[in-house]
């Protein structure tokens, strides 16, 4: 830890919220280990004192940063020191954010900030799970902060459930995702409603012209805090390959992948769409690896729930699309996001409607992801920059692996550009796996994808929502008085539209490379199945990837032609204000 740096107890915080905080300080008696954060992070350290001292903060840190406590801690603050003066209930604070995902972390966190002044901060996050008329009541309470998407927030303030005239602080949170997701029009229209005088905060992994037009609007001569030189973690703690494949390649590279082990612990799939989803579920269902999905048609109940397990360590796999940002346009007409939620209710009873504000490569807190594989290559280098941020997150190691057919490598280069480093280096560097060493599973591979026809895709993706929907209800209510349920209630369970043939699920010997046999997960079929029989009951587990012990890397450098890249120096981040 280094000397000069600043800590919690040092910048003045309320004694209740540093005991969420601090972990391991003397000097700060009561303090608890209850969120285990033995020192700020860079954004926190310099955003936490300048925020109390009152000033408007436009803030570009990378993705996993920790640059939600550091608007929440300042929040919280303000609120604590402004009940001591002022009786009378408001909403004080508002907090924007571009997804419902993002909004149920933002309120998990200040769930956790406040355990100790929950009765003076109250939090309310209306960013879409309840109906508009079912949060009238909480709102009319006018809680101290309010979560929310710009869309539900206006359509509160215009039907008068909300009123912001004395609010004290807004936050928008990866304001570069607001445009994005066709906000704009309801941010400037939100602005109407509020007082002259508030403190504001604006959070963003990109600096873009967007963000320059939102910051021209909410701050006052901000202080501007330029944290990170990459938007990505440097190549010491984050990994980033790529490997040209083609279609039928890319399901035997991840057949090999995932069967042999070489990608260990937590990892996310991402695919370009929908039914690319349910086609790599039924791939690896057929060959005996259960996989989660995660994409805009399933109910927001179900999406909270899977993230919330795979949290926990639940499940090894998530299949995840980002579609929502390929198919929106990027400044919608006026008003556009309003009526998109005012139609959301219909739309969600309409088979394969797609929710507007579903977002998990962006913003989201996964835990502990070790790997993320691009299946399909992300579309923009804004895509694939939050895509690999959800691995590598606070001061974890990830890998990020990416597979590019013929039609991405235009995009693969412009991202491959923009991750030049200052000395020249790229970040993205060539997997250098022997595609020939796996000839043996092509047949396999094809056995396994005979199955996955087109109308299995729509009976799959169908089953699917039907499933989700009925969990999505018994989420809302039934599970409330039955928690142990809850844990049980599981989203990776096999879709069975073809049938899957027992011996498709174990990798005979002889099939396996020579050069991998010392590497690969020595555990049978049947084991594994038991081992995870009892994760399900015991505490979940996960290994995490590091260098030493993950053979995707042992592999690399077995002699296979590919060189064993040298860790840089971590590089050190200069804030400048
Ligand atoms: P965020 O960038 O806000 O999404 O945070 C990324 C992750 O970092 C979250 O899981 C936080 O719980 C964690 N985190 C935030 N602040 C700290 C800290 N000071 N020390 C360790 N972990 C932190």
């Amino acid at each position: 830890m280094a000397e000069d740096m600043l800590q919690f107890h040092e910048m003045g915080i309320d004694d209740r919220l540093l005991k969420c905080c601090i972990t391991s300080y003397a000097t700060v008696t009561q303090a608890i280990a209850d969120l285990g954060w033995a020192q700020p992070t860079l954004i926190q350290e310099k955003a936490i004192p300048l925020a109390l001292e009152g000033k408007d903060i436009l803030a570009r840190a990378r993705t996993g940063s920790g640059k939600t406590a550091a608007y929440a801690v300042p929040v919280i603050q303000h609120i604590l020191a402004s009940k001591q003066s002022v009786r009378e209930q408001d909403v004080r604070a508002v907090i924007l954010v571009p997804t419902k995902e993002l909004g149920e972390q933002v309120h998990a966190m200040l769930d956790q900030l406040t355990r100790y002044c929950a009765r003076d901060v109250r939090v309310v996050d209306i960013s879409g799970k309840a109906d508009v008329s079912a949060q009238r009541p909480i709102l009319m309470e006018k809680p101290d902060v309010v979560v929310g998407t710009p869309s539900r927030v206006l359509i509160h303030l215009n039907a008068q459930n909300l009123a912001l005239q004395k609010l004290e602080v807004l936050v928008v949170d990866e304001a570069d995702l607001l445009f994005s997701f066709g906000f704009e029009a309801d941010v400037k229209n939100l602005l109407c409603h509020l007082p002259k005088i508030y403190q504001s905060f604006l959070m963003s992994a990109t600096l873009s012209v967007d963000v320059q037009s939102l910051k021209e609007m909410i701050l006052h001569n901000p202080v501007i805090l330029k944290l990170e030189g990459s938007q990505l973690p440097d190549s010491c703690q984050l990994q980033q390959y790529s490997i040209q494949c083609e279609e039928e390649d890319k399901f035997l590279l991840v057949y090999t992948l995932l069967k042999l082990r070489l990608v260990r612990g937590k990892t996310l799939l991402f695919v370009d769409s929908i039914d690319r989803c349910y086609r790599l579920k039924l791939f690896l269902e057929q060959v005996g690896v259960p996989a989660c999905v995660l994409n805009s048609e399933l109910p927001i109940h179900s999406r909270c729930h899977i993230i919330s397990q795979f949290n926990q360590g639940f499940y090894d796999y998530i299949i995840a699309t980002d579609e929502h940002a390929l198919s929106t346009p990027k400044t919608p007409s006026p008003a556009d996001g309003t009526k998109a939620e005012k139609g959301g209710k219909k739309q969600q009873k309409t088979k394969g409607a797609k929710d507007k504000e579903y977002g998990v490569s962006r913003g989201v807190d996964f835990q502990n992801v070790s790997n993320v594989i691009n299946f399909d290559f992300p579309k923009s280098v804004d895509s694939y920059i939050h895509r690999v941020g959800r691995t590598a997150r606070a001061n974890n190691q990830g890998t990020a692996l990416s597979f590019i057919s013929h039609t991405e490598v235009a995009t693969h280069d412009d991202v491959k550009k923009s991750l030049v480093q200052e000395n020249g280096e790229c970040m993205l560097n060539p997997y250098e796996f022997k595609m020939e060493q796996i000839e043996g599973f092509r047949y396999r591979c094809r056995d396994a994808m005979r199955s996955v026809t087109k109308q299995a895709v729509k009976e799959a993706r169908l089953r699917e929502i039907k499933q989700e929907l009925l969990n999505s209800e018994k989420l809302k209510t039934y599970f409330e008085d039955n928690p142990r349920d809850l844990q049980l209630l599981r989203h990776d369970k096999d879709l069975h539209p073809a049938v899957v043939k027992p011996h498709m699920k174990n990798v005979p010997d002889y099939l396996v490379p020579e050069v991998l046999r010392g590497v690969i997960d020595p555990l049978s079929e049947k084991t594994r199945r038991r081992r995870n029989k009892v994760f399900a009951l015991a505490k979940p587990t996960f290994k995490k990837s590091n260098r030493a012990n993950n053979p995707l890397k042992s592999f690399r450098s077995s002699g296979q032609g590919s060189k064993a890249r040298k860790p840089k120096p971590k590089a050190k981040a200069k804030p400048s204000t």
